[in-house]
Protein backbone atom coordinates (compact mmCIF):
# COMPACT_ATOMS: atom_id res chain seq x y z
CA UNK A 1 0.00 0.00 0.00
CA UNK A 2 1.38 3.59 -0.80
CA UNK A 3 2.33 5.57 1.92
CA UNK A 4 1.05 8.65 0.99
CA UNK A 5 -2.85 8.99 -0.70
CA UNK A 6 -3.12 11.97 -2.27
CA UNK A 7 -5.90 14.15 -2.38
CA UNK A 8 -7.86 15.42 -5.13
CA UNK A 9 -10.79 17.99 -4.41
CA UNK A 10 -13.41 18.42 -6.39
CA UNK A 11 -15.59 20.91 -4.32
CA UNK A 12 -15.13 23.73 -7.38
CA UNK A 13 -16.64 20.96 -9.72
CA UNK A 14 -18.88 18.23 -8.32
CA UNK A 15 -19.47 20.51 -4.77
CA UNK A 16 -20.84 23.16 -7.25
CA UNK A 17 -23.39 20.83 -8.62
CA UNK A 18 -24.53 20.66 -5.50
CA UNK A 19 -28.34 22.12 -5.74
CA UNK A 20 -28.52 26.04 -5.13
CA UNK A 21 -25.08 26.12 -4.91
CA UNK A 22 -23.28 28.61 -7.50
CA UNK A 23 -20.06 30.97 -6.96
CA UNK A 24 -18.78 33.77 -8.11
CA UNK A 25 -15.38 33.50 -9.65
CA UNK A 26 -13.65 35.42 -7.00
CA UNK A 27 -15.66 33.20 -4.48
CA UNK A 28 -13.94 29.92 -6.82
CA UNK A 29 -10.93 31.97 -6.31
CA UNK A 30 -10.91 32.38 -2.51
CA UNK A 31 -11.73 28.70 -1.95
CA UNK A 32 -9.10 27.62 -4.11
CA UNK A 33 -6.65 29.27 -2.54
CA UNK A 34 -7.91 28.03 1.01
CA UNK A 35 -8.21 23.82 -0.57
CA UNK A 36 -4.35 24.73 -2.02
CA UNK A 37 -3.29 26.27 1.73
CA UNK A 38 -5.21 23.29 3.41
CA UNK A 39 -2.56 20.86 1.48
CA UNK A 40 -4.39 19.01 -1.27
CA UNK A 41 -2.56 17.75 -4.35
CA UNK A 42 -5.29 18.19 -7.26
CA UNK A 43 -7.59 20.73 -7.51
CA UNK A 44 -10.60 20.14 -9.83
CA UNK A 45 -11.18 23.65 -11.02
CA UNK A 46 -14.74 23.31 -12.44
CA UNK A 47 -16.18 22.35 -16.11
CA UNK A 48 -14.29 24.48 -18.93
CA UNK A 49 -17.31 23.56 -20.72
CA UNK A 50 -19.70 24.82 -18.64
CA UNK A 51 -19.51 28.76 -19.46
CA UNK A 52 -17.81 31.73 -20.44
CA UNK A 53 -17.83 32.82 -16.38
CA UNK A 54 -16.82 29.20 -15.97
CA UNK A 55 -13.70 29.46 -17.84
CA UNK A 56 -12.69 32.93 -16.29
CA UNK A 57 -12.93 31.81 -12.48
CA UNK A 58 -11.05 28.06 -13.86
CA UNK A 59 -8.76 30.47 -15.78
CA UNK A 60 -8.03 32.29 -12.31
CA UNK A 61 -7.41 29.56 -10.24
CA UNK A 62 -4.99 28.02 -13.55
CA UNK A 63 -2.73 31.02 -12.94
CA UNK A 64 -2.87 31.68 -9.27
CA UNK A 65 0.77 29.82 -8.80
CA UNK A 66 -0.55 27.12 -6.65
CA UNK A 67 1.12 24.28 -5.35
CA UNK A 68 -1.63 21.93 -6.56
CA UNK A 69 -2.09 20.49 -9.77
CA UNK A 70 -5.52 22.55 -11.27
CA UNK A 71 -7.59 20.03 -13.47
CA UNK A 72 -10.70 20.67 -15.62
CA UNK A 73 -13.70 18.20 -15.99
CA UNK A 74 -14.13 16.81 -19.83
CA UNK A 75 -15.98 15.07 -21.63
CA UNK A 76 -14.89 12.34 -24.32
CA UNK A 77 -14.93 15.23 -26.96
CA UNK A 78 -11.59 17.03 -28.62
CA UNK A 79 -14.16 20.59 -28.35
CA UNK A 80 -13.80 19.80 -24.61
CA UNK A 81 -10.38 19.36 -24.14
CA UNK A 82 -9.73 23.12 -26.49
CA UNK A 83 -11.98 24.66 -23.49
CA UNK A 84 -9.63 23.39 -21.15
CA UNK A 85 -6.59 24.23 -23.17
CA UNK A 86 -7.78 27.73 -23.28
CA UNK A 87 -7.70 28.22 -19.35
CA UNK A 88 -4.33 26.76 -18.84
CA UNK A 89 -5.22 23.90 -16.51
CA UNK A 90 -2.38 21.41 -15.69
CA UNK A 91 -4.75 18.16 -16.42
CA UNK A 92 -8.15 17.38 -17.17
CA UNK A 93 -10.66 15.46 -15.67
CA UNK A 94 -11.55 13.07 -18.73
CA UNK A 95 -14.85 11.23 -18.29
CA UNK A 96 -16.14 8.71 -19.59
CA UNK A 97 -19.38 6.49 -19.43
CA UNK A 98 -18.59 3.17 -19.60
CA UNK A 99 -21.94 1.28 -18.32
CA UNK A 100 -24.08 -0.27 -20.13
CA UNK A 101 -27.10 1.90 -19.18
CA UNK A 102 -24.69 5.34 -19.89
CA UNK A 103 -23.31 4.34 -23.16
CA UNK A 104 -26.76 2.68 -24.72
CA UNK A 105 -29.26 4.84 -23.36
CA UNK A 106 -27.46 8.40 -22.33
CA UNK A 107 -24.91 8.22 -25.71
CA UNK A 108 -26.61 6.17 -27.60
CA UNK A 109 -23.44 4.72 -28.45
CA UNK A 110 -21.78 1.11 -28.12
CA UNK A 111 -18.11 -0.01 -26.19
CA UNK A 112 -16.33 0.51 -29.65
CA UNK A 113 -17.02 3.53 -30.39
CA UNK A 114 -16.44 5.00 -26.60
CA UNK A 115 -13.43 2.87 -26.70
CA UNK A 116 -12.18 5.25 -29.57
CA UNK A 117 -13.50 8.61 -28.46
CA UNK A 118 -10.84 8.11 -25.07
CA UNK A 119 -8.10 7.00 -26.79
CA UNK A 120 -8.70 9.93 -29.15
CA UNK A 121 -8.87 12.26 -25.92
CA UNK A 122 -6.16 10.98 -24.00
CA UNK A 123 -3.73 11.52 -27.65
CA UNK A 124 -4.96 14.74 -28.25
CA UNK A 125 -4.81 15.72 -25.02
CA UNK A 126 -1.03 14.43 -24.23
CA UNK A 127 -0.04 16.18 -27.73
CA UNK A 128 -1.09 19.87 -26.37
CA UNK A 129 0.36 19.01 -22.74
CA UNK A 130 -2.38 17.96 -20.22
CA UNK A 131 -2.13 15.14 -17.82
CA UNK A 132 -5.30 13.07 -18.37
CA UNK A 133 -7.51 11.54 -15.20
CA UNK A 134 -9.55 9.18 -16.96
CA UNK A 135 -12.43 8.84 -15.09
CA UNK A 136 -14.95 6.08 -15.76
CA UNK A 137 -18.50 7.75 -15.19
CA UNK A 138 -20.47 4.48 -13.63
CA UNK A 139 -17.57 2.41 -13.06
CA UNK A 140 -19.05 0.96 -10.44
CA UNK A 141 -22.34 -0.43 -12.84
CA UNK A 142 -19.79 -1.33 -15.63
CA UNK A 143 -19.12 -4.86 -16.91
CA UNK A 144 -15.90 -5.66 -15.06
CA UNK A 145 -13.59 -7.22 -18.18
CA UNK A 146 -14.85 -3.91 -20.14
CA UNK A 147 -13.55 -1.87 -17.28
CA UNK A 148 -10.44 -3.32 -17.67
CA UNK A 149 -10.30 -3.32 -21.26
CA UNK A 150 -10.73 0.90 -20.74
CA UNK A 151 -7.64 0.69 -17.97
CA UNK A 152 -5.37 -0.74 -20.46
CA UNK A 153 -6.28 1.53 -23.52
CA UNK A 154 -6.42 4.33 -21.12
CA UNK A 155 -2.88 3.64 -20.34
CA UNK A 156 -1.98 2.62 -23.93
CA UNK A 157 -3.14 5.91 -25.06
CA UNK A 158 -1.01 7.61 -21.95
CA UNK A 159 -3.22 8.35 -19.31
CA UNK A 160 -1.86 9.63 -16.45
CA UNK A 161 -4.42 8.02 -13.56
CA UNK A 162 -7.53 6.22 -14.03
CA UNK A 163 -10.50 6.59 -11.39
CA UNK A 164 -13.38 4.79 -10.93
CA UNK A 165 -16.33 6.98 -10.19
CA UNK A 166 -19.31 4.96 -8.33
CA UNK A 167 -21.57 7.83 -10.01
CA UNK A 168 -24.69 7.10 -8.37
CA UNK A 169 -23.76 5.53 -4.81
CA UNK A 170 -24.37 2.29 -6.04
CA UNK A 171 -20.84 0.68 -4.27
CA UNK A 172 -20.72 -1.41 -1.08
CA UNK A 173 -17.76 -1.75 0.70
CA UNK A 174 -17.16 -5.26 0.10
CA UNK A 175 -17.56 -5.01 -3.99
CA UNK A 176 -15.30 -1.76 -3.63
CA UNK A 177 -12.86 -3.81 -2.41
CA UNK A 178 -13.32 -6.15 -4.51
CA UNK A 179 -13.06 -4.16 -8.21
CA UNK A 180 -10.12 -2.39 -6.29
CA UNK A 181 -8.26 -5.22 -5.92
CA UNK A 182 -8.51 -6.23 -9.62
CA UNK A 183 -8.12 -2.57 -10.72
CA UNK A 184 -4.72 -1.91 -9.04
CA UNK A 185 -3.44 -5.64 -9.67
CA UNK A 186 -4.01 -4.65 -13.28
CA UNK A 187 -3.10 -0.71 -13.09
CA UNK A 188 0.16 0.72 -14.14
CA UNK A 189 -0.57 4.13 -13.30
CA UNK A 190 -2.31 5.17 -10.02
CA UNK A 191 -5.83 4.18 -9.30
CA UNK A 192 -8.44 6.67 -8.14
CA UNK A 193 -11.87 6.69 -6.56
CA UNK A 194 -14.37 8.80 -6.75
CA UNK A 195 -17.89 8.38 -4.31
CA UNK A 196 -21.49 9.51 -4.03
CA UNK A 197 -23.40 9.05 -0.54
CA UNK A 198 -26.71 8.34 -1.85
CA UNK A 199 -26.56 5.23 0.84
CA UNK A 200 -24.16 7.24 2.96
CA UNK A 201 -21.50 5.21 2.25
CA UNK A 202 -19.04 7.22 0.44
CA UNK A 203 -16.29 7.56 3.19
CA UNK A 204 -16.97 4.11 3.60
CA UNK A 205 -16.24 2.59 0.30
CA UNK A 206 -13.76 5.48 -0.65
CA UNK A 207 -11.09 3.93 2.35
CA UNK A 208 -12.54 0.25 1.37
CA UNK A 209 -10.58 1.51 -2.48
CA UNK A 210 -7.47 2.61 -1.10
CA UNK A 211 -7.58 -0.44 1.58
CA UNK A 212 -7.44 -2.15 -2.13
CA UNK A 213 -4.76 -0.20 -3.71
CA UNK A 214 -6.37 3.21 -4.51
CA UNK A 215 -3.86 6.14 -4.36
CA UNK A 216 -5.95 8.78 -4.95
CA UNK A 217 -8.93 10.21 -3.67
CA UNK A 218 -11.51 12.67 -4.98
CA UNK A 219 -13.57 14.22 -2.42
CA UNK A 220 -14.92 17.28 -0.99
CA UNK A 221 -15.44 19.64 1.55
CA UNK A 222 -18.25 19.07 3.88
CA UNK A 223 -19.29 16.24 1.28
CA UNK A 224 -21.01 18.79 -1.34
CA UNK A 225 -21.94 17.04 -4.25
CA UNK A 226 -24.30 16.21 -6.53
CA UNK A 227 -27.43 14.70 -4.63
CA UNK A 228 -26.39 13.22 -1.72
CA UNK A 229 -22.93 14.64 -1.98
CA UNK A 230 -19.41 12.79 -2.45
CA UNK A 231 -17.06 11.51 -0.43
CA UNK A 232 -16.09 13.97 2.37
CA UNK A 233 -12.40 15.45 2.53
CA UNK A 234 -12.39 15.89 6.28
CA UNK A 235 -14.21 12.43 7.16
CA UNK A 236 -12.37 10.46 4.59
CA UNK A 237 -8.61 12.36 5.86
CA UNK A 238 -9.20 11.53 9.30
CA UNK A 239 -10.13 8.17 8.93
CA UNK A 240 -6.96 7.17 6.67
CA UNK A 241 -5.00 8.92 9.39
CA UNK A 242 -6.84 8.28 12.96
CA UNK A 243 -8.00 4.43 11.44
CA UNK A 244 -5.25 3.90 9.31
CA UNK A 245 -2.14 5.67 9.96
CA UNK A 246 -2.04 6.11 6.49
CA UNK A 247 -0.62 9.96 5.53
CA UNK A 248 -2.13 12.52 3.01
CA UNK A 249 -0.85 16.11 2.82
CA UNK A 250 -3.51 17.74 4.46
CA UNK A 251 -2.87 20.05 7.21
CA UNK A 252 -5.67 18.54 9.64
CA UNK A 253 -5.57 21.43 11.95
CA UNK A 254 -7.08 23.87 9.12
CA UNK A 255 -10.43 21.34 8.45
CA UNK A 256 -12.70 23.43 10.38
CA UNK A 257 -11.56 26.62 8.95
CA UNK A 258 -11.71 25.53 5.08
CA UNK A 259 -15.46 23.68 6.08
CA UNK A 260 -16.60 26.89 7.52
CA UNK A 261 -15.38 28.79 4.36
CA UNK A 262 -16.96 26.20 2.50
CA UNK A 263 -20.16 26.86 4.21
CA UNK A 264 -19.95 30.38 4.14
CA UNK A 265 -19.68 30.78 0.91
CA UNK A 266 -21.29 28.22 -0.50
CA UNK A 267 -24.46 28.78 1.84
CA UNK A 268 -24.94 25.12 2.39
CA UNK A 269 -25.02 24.55 6.33
CA UNK A 270 -23.39 21.85 7.93
CA UNK A 271 -25.36 20.28 10.37
CA UNK A 272 -24.08 20.34 13.74
CA UNK A 273 -24.08 16.43 14.60
CA UNK A 274 -21.81 16.11 11.31
CA UNK A 275 -18.55 14.29 12.20
CA UNK A 276 -15.20 16.05 12.21
CA UNK A 277 -16.55 19.92 11.38
CA UNK A 278 -20.24 19.56 12.73
CA UNK A 279 -20.78 22.27 15.92
CA UNK A 280 -21.88 19.24 18.20
CA UNK A 281 -18.55 17.54 17.02
CA UNK A 282 -16.48 18.99 20.22
CA UNK A 283 -19.75 19.55 22.18
CA UNK A 284 -20.48 18.12 25.16
CA UNK A 285 -23.72 18.06 27.16
CA UNK A 286 -24.59 15.58 29.79
CA UNK A 287 -23.21 15.75 33.31
CA UNK A 288 -20.95 12.11 33.73
CA UNK A 289 -19.89 12.98 29.97
CA UNK A 290 -18.31 16.88 31.11
CA UNK A 291 -17.27 15.21 34.55
CA UNK A 292 -15.13 13.13 32.67
CA UNK A 293 -13.71 14.84 29.85
CA UNK A 294 -12.57 17.45 32.20
CA UNK A 295 -10.85 14.94 34.59
CA UNK A 296 -9.45 13.32 31.22
CA UNK A 297 -10.63 14.10 27.83
CA UNK A 298 -9.83 10.26 25.99
CA UNK A 299 -12.98 9.41 28.05
CA UNK A 300 -15.25 11.00 25.82
CA UNK A 301 -13.10 12.16 22.95
CA UNK A 302 -11.74 10.57 20.52
CA UNK A 303 -10.19 13.35 18.17
CA UNK A 304 -8.20 15.95 19.54
CA UNK A 305 -10.08 19.36 18.81
CA UNK A 306 -7.19 20.62 18.45
CA UNK A 307 -6.43 18.43 15.60
CA UNK A 308 -8.87 19.55 12.92
CA UNK A 309 -8.93 22.91 14.15
CA UNK A 310 -12.01 23.07 16.46
CA UNK A 311 -12.50 23.75 20.12
CA UNK A 312 -14.22 21.98 22.72
CA UNK A 313 -17.65 23.13 24.00
CA UNK A 314 -19.59 22.37 27.17
CA UNK A 315 -23.16 23.03 27.21
CA UNK A 316 -25.22 22.47 30.18
CA UNK A 317 -28.81 21.00 30.19
CA UNK A 318 -31.28 19.87 32.38
CA UNK A 319 -29.20 16.61 33.02
CA UNK A 320 -26.29 18.97 34.79
CA UNK A 321 -24.82 18.44 37.77
CA UNK A 322 -23.39 20.14 40.63
CA UNK A 323 -20.01 18.87 40.12
CA UNK A 324 -19.77 19.55 36.60
CA UNK A 325 -21.13 23.31 37.22
CA UNK A 326 -18.21 23.60 39.28
CA UNK A 327 -15.72 21.79 37.38
CA UNK A 328 -16.47 24.44 34.37
CA UNK A 329 -16.29 27.17 36.64
CA UNK A 330 -13.20 26.18 37.43
CA UNK A 331 -12.12 25.58 34.34
CA UNK A 332 -13.09 29.05 33.77
CA UNK A 333 -11.06 30.35 36.82
CA UNK A 334 -13.96 31.48 38.21
CA UNK A 335 -13.88 31.23 42.33
CA UNK A 336 -17.64 30.67 43.98
CA UNK A 337 -18.55 29.96 47.26
CA UNK A 338 -20.99 26.88 48.15
CA UNK A 339 -23.85 28.87 48.45
CA UNK A 340 -23.25 30.59 45.52
CA UNK A 341 -22.32 27.74 43.85
CA UNK A 342 -25.73 26.24 44.67
CA UNK A 343 -27.50 29.65 43.38
CA UNK A 344 -25.35 29.36 40.14
CA UNK A 345 -26.77 25.40 39.75
CA UNK A 346 -30.23 26.27 40.14
CA UNK A 347 -30.36 28.96 37.51
CA UNK A 348 -28.43 26.51 35.80
CA UNK A 349 -31.03 23.88 35.92
CA UNK A 350 -33.98 26.32 35.59
CA UNK A 351 -32.98 27.67 32.04
CA UNK A 352 -32.19 23.68 31.45
CA UNK A 353 -35.42 22.94 32.76
CA UNK A 354 -37.35 25.48 29.98
CA UNK A 355 -35.61 23.34 27.23
CA UNK A 356 -32.26 25.69 26.62
CA UNK A 357 -29.25 24.98 26.62
CA UNK A 358 -26.38 26.82 28.28
CA UNK A 359 -23.23 27.47 26.95
CA UNK A 360 -20.14 28.14 28.88
CA UNK A 361 -20.12 31.66 28.13
CA UNK A 362 -23.60 32.11 29.13
CA UNK A 363 -22.46 30.46 32.30
CA UNK A 364 -20.09 33.06 33.19
CA UNK A 365 -22.79 35.77 32.44
CA UNK A 366 -25.25 33.80 35.43
CA UNK A 367 -21.84 33.37 37.37
CA UNK A 368 -20.86 36.90 37.00
CA UNK A 369 -24.45 38.28 38.16
CA UNK A 370 -24.54 35.58 40.88
CA UNK A 371 -21.21 37.26 42.05
CA UNK A 372 -22.50 40.75 42.00
CA UNK A 373 -19.19 41.78 39.59
CA UNK A 374 -21.06 41.83 36.32
CA UNK A 375 -17.97 42.13 33.91
CA UNK A 376 -18.01 46.02 33.33
CA UNK A 377 -19.35 46.44 29.93
CA UNK A 378 -16.76 47.90 27.39
CA UNK A 379 -19.62 48.78 25.36
CA UNK A 380 -22.58 50.75 25.77
CA UNK A 381 -25.81 51.93 22.98
CA UNK A 382 -26.64 55.85 24.00
CA UNK A 383 -28.20 57.01 20.93
CA UNK A 384 -29.93 54.89 17.64
CA UNK A 385 -31.88 56.47 14.61
CA UNK A 386 -32.86 54.07 12.31
CA UNK A 387 -35.04 55.60 9.17
CA UNK A 388 -36.62 53.64 5.78
CA UNK A 389 -39.24 54.03 3.30
CA UNK A 390 -39.97 53.14 0.18
CA UNK A 391 -38.12 56.14 -1.63
CA UNK A 392 -35.27 56.20 0.88
CA UNK A 393 -32.08 53.87 1.37
CA UNK A 394 -32.56 52.51 4.47
CA UNK A 395 -29.77 54.18 7.09
CA UNK A 396 -29.16 54.40 10.42
CA UNK A 397 -26.49 55.61 12.90
CA UNK A 398 -25.49 55.09 16.51
CA UNK A 399 -23.90 56.54 19.34
CA UNK A 400 -21.36 54.19 21.06
CA UNK A 401 -19.67 54.12 24.47
CA UNK A 402 -17.00 52.00 23.91
CA UNK A 403 -14.68 52.14 27.01
CA UNK A 404 -14.02 55.99 27.97
CA UNK A 405 -14.90 57.36 24.32
CA UNK A 406 -17.88 58.21 22.26
CA UNK A 407 -18.20 56.90 18.76
CA UNK A 408 -20.64 57.78 16.26
CA UNK A 409 -20.95 55.97 13.08
CA UNK A 410 -23.83 55.78 10.32
CA UNK A 411 -24.54 53.27 7.66
CA UNK A 412 -26.60 52.18 4.83
CA UNK A 413 -27.68 48.70 4.66
CA UNK A 414 -30.67 46.74 2.73
CA UNK A 415 -33.28 47.89 5.49
CA UNK A 416 -33.00 49.49 9.15
CA UNK A 417 -32.07 46.64 10.80
CA UNK A 418 -29.23 45.83 8.34
CA UNK A 419 -28.26 49.67 8.29
CA UNK A 420 -28.28 49.80 12.33
CA UNK A 421 -26.19 46.77 12.18
CA UNK A 422 -23.39 47.49 9.61
CA UNK A 423 -23.68 50.82 11.78
CA UNK A 424 -22.40 48.72 15.11
CA UNK A 425 -19.63 46.86 13.15
CA UNK A 426 -18.10 50.33 11.71
CA UNK A 427 -18.76 51.82 15.60
CA UNK A 428 -17.14 48.10 16.87
CA UNK A 429 -14.14 47.55 14.17
CA UNK A 430 -11.02 47.32 16.03
CA UNK A 431 -13.17 43.96 17.49
CA UNK A 432 -12.61 41.33 14.97
CA UNK A 433 -16.05 38.96 14.92
CA UNK A 434 -17.82 37.78 12.36
CA UNK A 435 -21.94 37.25 12.49
CA UNK A 436 -22.55 33.70 11.50
CA UNK A 437 -26.22 33.60 12.45
CA UNK A 438 -29.17 36.17 13.27
CA UNK A 439 -32.53 34.69 13.79
CA UNK A 440 -36.00 36.57 15.09
CA UNK A 441 -38.49 34.88 17.14
CA UNK A 442 -42.11 36.13 17.93
CA UNK A 443 -42.76 35.31 21.77
CA UNK A 444 -46.44 37.11 21.39
CA UNK A 445 -48.98 37.60 18.91
CA UNK A 446 -50.04 40.80 16.74
CA UNK A 447 -47.95 43.09 15.05
CA UNK A 448 -46.98 44.84 18.64
CA UNK A 449 -45.42 41.01 19.37
CA UNK A 450 -42.02 40.84 22.00
CA UNK A 451 -39.41 39.62 19.77
CA UNK A 452 -36.80 37.80 20.68
CA UNK A 453 -32.79 38.32 18.30
CA UNK A 454 -30.54 35.84 19.15
CA UNK A 455 -27.03 36.11 16.92
CA UNK A 456 -24.34 34.17 16.95
CA UNK A 457 -20.74 35.90 16.79
CA UNK A 458 -17.49 34.16 15.90
CA UNK A 459 -13.92 35.15 16.38
CA UNK A 460 -10.95 33.23 16.14
CA UNK A 461 -11.96 29.88 17.68
CA UNK A 462 -15.06 31.14 19.71
CA UNK A 463 -18.13 31.00 19.05
CA UNK A 464 -20.42 33.33 21.35
CA UNK A 465 -24.76 33.51 21.32
CA UNK A 466 -26.50 36.79 22.35
CA UNK A 467 -30.05 38.00 22.70
CA UNK A 468 -31.88 40.60 22.96
CA UNK A 469 -35.72 41.59 23.37
CA UNK A 470 -38.14 43.61 23.06
CA UNK A 471 -41.51 45.27 20.73
CA UNK A 472 -38.64 47.50 18.80
CA UNK A 473 -36.86 44.80 16.40
CA UNK A 474 -34.26 47.52 15.25
CA UNK A 475 -33.31 48.00 18.67
CA UNK A 476 -33.69 44.34 19.88
CA UNK A 477 -31.37 43.67 17.20
CA UNK A 478 -28.87 46.44 18.17
CA UNK A 479 -28.86 45.21 21.44
CA UNK A 480 -28.57 41.39 20.84
CA UNK A 481 -24.79 42.41 18.65
CA UNK A 482 -23.60 44.56 21.76
CA UNK A 483 -24.66 42.24 23.99
CA UNK A 484 -22.64 39.62 21.97
CA UNK A 485 -19.43 42.05 21.10
CA UNK A 486 -19.37 42.83 24.98
CA UNK A 487 -18.91 39.02 25.19
CA UNK A 488 -16.34 38.28 22.42
CA UNK A 489 -14.55 41.45 23.90
CA UNK A 490 -14.53 40.12 27.57
CA UNK A 491 -12.86 36.76 26.28
CA UNK A 492 -10.28 38.40 23.86
CA UNK A 493 -8.47 40.38 26.90
MN1 LIG B 1 -19.40 12.93 -9.27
Amino acid sequence: MAKKIRVLDTTLRDGEQTPGVSLTIDQKLEIARALDDLGVDVIEAGSAITSKGERESIKKVASEGLRAEVSSFARIMRSDIDLALECGVDSVFLVAPTSDLHIKYKLKSDQGKVLAAISDCIQYSRDHGLKVDLCTEDGSRTDLKFLLKVLSEGEKAGANRFTLADTVGTLLPENTRNVFEKLSAKSKVPVGVHCHDDLGLATANTVAAVLSGATFVDVTVNGLGERAGNACLEEVVMVLKLGYGLKTSIKTEKLRQVSDLVERLCGIPVAPNKAIVGDNAFTHEAGIHVDGILKKPETYELIKPELVGASRRFVLGKHVGLKSVQALLNDLKIKVSDDQLKSIFEQVKYTGDKGKKVTSVDLDAIAQTVLGSEKECKIRLEELVAVAGNKFTPTASVKLRVGDEEVVESSVGTGPVDAAINAIRHATRDIPFELTDYHVDAISGGSDAIVRIEVRLKSKDRIVTAQGTGSDIILASVDAMINGINLISTYSE
